[in-house]
């Protein structure tokens, strides 16, 4: 039997489980805490309950267990694959309330956390040891440490740190049956079977709810150089990533995007064009890690990307303020698109080796698909992750815009599968890349993943009808 909303006198047994305070069904936290970013799907939550301790999560999901209650975990809700909606009644889990960070291991180089504590909280809790957690996007100021974990969030350092999953020394969990596991510890090496931890680390809550992590902490870098070059089209691109491989310093991030999302950011936000010539139509931005000695290299390496016409224009930041600037135009890219239109978003990743062949066919399917459509490209592309963004045509209908990008999105995803890409780079599948799992994982491996959600939620009370039916 499915997982089911709980009735009136459940929910009031529920909340006597908890603190008098910790469970709301308010209008507006119904509204607020049932939805993700996605903004697609109409909020429909019975409440919502706030536990502030471990214990406090097990005992909820333990009677929620015995009665087949629906559970949807929630966390900064920044999500962008509707993972933490819960239209159909659900109880919402937030995990907003569970934000206490312990002191910093310094000589280990860890920092145990609630599953609560904001991204960018853990980051300024480090910084002061020189030390960072290096999980970093643009909503890092409201997603969750156990958001992140559960989608396997990557960012724009995936190029130099790895996914979070790399991250993640411990991990506490609570099964959907109550039961608290406790996995690794802070343990660097543990060599005894399979690492349990690997499996709720990108399971979207579908496993299990995450309620503390023992972090892993890199060194803050010394020097950061930050440049952005307007290249010629995306083999411009390419051909810079390949030099830039090749690069007098570690590279710490190499991002694009292109005349359209600059243009969308200048409509949302006061920043200045990059360059006085304006009709560029690609970007690349390049962070670079240093030591502080080899300005000369990085200058005659500059020096010949100009000679070699392998960029048209470029500027590299000369203080902290500028590359926040150089920053901007990259990170304000998927906010000002939703603020200033109605974008249908994709998030996909090839090979490295296939991403010229790839976006050549791409074009292909825009043209035939979206004649005279905005597209707005952008993404990780050190890391073969794309983001597509089609706007919506301001004289169309959303339901005929809808209707026309999903029929679009299986010629896209014909071609991810062609070229042993990805449906979902780093976003995850929630509810909005159901139905295109297939074109990345096989019958077997699909066959596999259900065989763990039975054996760990046999039923099915854990963010029913995410990633998998
Ligand atoms: C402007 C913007 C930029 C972004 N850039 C990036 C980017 O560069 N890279 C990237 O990877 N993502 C990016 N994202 C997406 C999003 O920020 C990440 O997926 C983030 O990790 C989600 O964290 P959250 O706390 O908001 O999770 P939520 O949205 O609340 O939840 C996400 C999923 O995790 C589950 N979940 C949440 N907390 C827990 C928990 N404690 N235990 C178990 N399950 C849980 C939820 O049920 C849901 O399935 C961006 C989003 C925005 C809005």
């Amino acid at each position: 039997m499915a997982a089911k909303a709980p009735s009136p006198s459940q929910l009031d047994e529920i909340a006597a489980l908890l603190p008098h305070d910790a469970l709301s069904t308010d209008p507006s936290d119904l509204a607020t805490y049932g939805r993700d970013w996605t903004k697609v799907f109409e909020p429909k939550p019975s409440a919502v309950v706030f536990p502030r301790t471990t214990e406090e999560v097990s005992r909820v999901l333990a009677y929620c267990n015995g009665h087949e209650i629906a559970v949807v975990t929630s966390g900064g809700r920044t999500g962008l694959a509707g993972g933490a909606v819960a239209a159909a009644g659900e109880v919402v889990l937030s995990l907003a309330r569970m934000t206490r960070m312990h002191p910093v291991d310094v000589l280990g180089q860890t920092v145990r956390v609630q599953a609560g504590a904001i991204t960018e909280s853990v980051h300024q809790h480090c910084a002061e040891h020189g030390l960072t957690w290096p999980v970093d996007f643009a909503s890092k100021g409201s997603s969750q440490v156990g958001g992140n974990i559960a989608t396997n969030a990557g960012g724009v350092k995936v190029i130099r740190y790895g996914l979070t999953r790399q991250w993640v020394l411990g991990l506490q969990v609570v099964l959907a049956n109550g039961e608290v596991l406790e996995l690794n510890g802070a343990l660097e090496k543990n060599n005894t079977g399979a690492d349990l931890r690997q499996l709720f680390i990108g399971s979207e809550g579908t496993l299990g709810v995450v309620t503390e992590a023992t972090l892993k902490l890199a060194r803050v870098p010394q020097r950061l150089d930050v440049m952005l070059f307007a290249v010629d089209g995306l083999q411009g691109v390419l051909d810079l990533f390949a030099e830039a491989r090749k690069g007098p310093f570690v590279l710490s991030a190499f991002e694009f995007f292109t005349d359209k999302c600059l243009a969308r950011v200048q409509r949302h936000r006061t920043v200045r064009a990059p360059f006085d010539q304006e009709n560029y139509t690609h970007y690349a931005l390049i962070e670079a890690e240093g030591q502080g000695a080899d300005d000369a290299e990085l200058e005659t390496w500059l020096g010949s990307l100009f000679e070699r016409n392998v960029v048209l224009d470029g500027v590299m930041s000369q203080n902290s303020s500028q590359a926040r600037s150089m920053w901007e135009l990259r990170e304000g890219i998927s906010e000002s698109l939703s603020a200033t239109g109605l974008p249908h978003k994709n998030d996909i990743s090839l090979p490295i080796a296939a991403l010229s062949a790839f976006c050549e066919e791409l074009d292909g399917v825009f043209a035939s698909r979206y004649p005279g459509w905005e597209i707005c490209l952008f993404g990780h592309i050190g890391d073969g992750n794309l983001h597509v963004n089609v706007m919506k045509p301001d004289a169309m209908s959303k339901a005929d815009f809808l209707a026309q990008t999903s029929d679009a999105d299986h010629a896209m995803f014909e071609l991810v599968r062609k070229h042993a890409g990805s449906v979902s780079a780093e976003h995850g599948i929630g509810l909005l890349k159901k139905k295109y799992l297939g074109y990345t994982r096989s019958p077997a491996e699909l066959a596999t993943l259900r065989a763990l959600k039975s054996a760990l939620d046999p039923r099915g009370i854990l963010n029913p009808g995410k990633i998998l039916d």
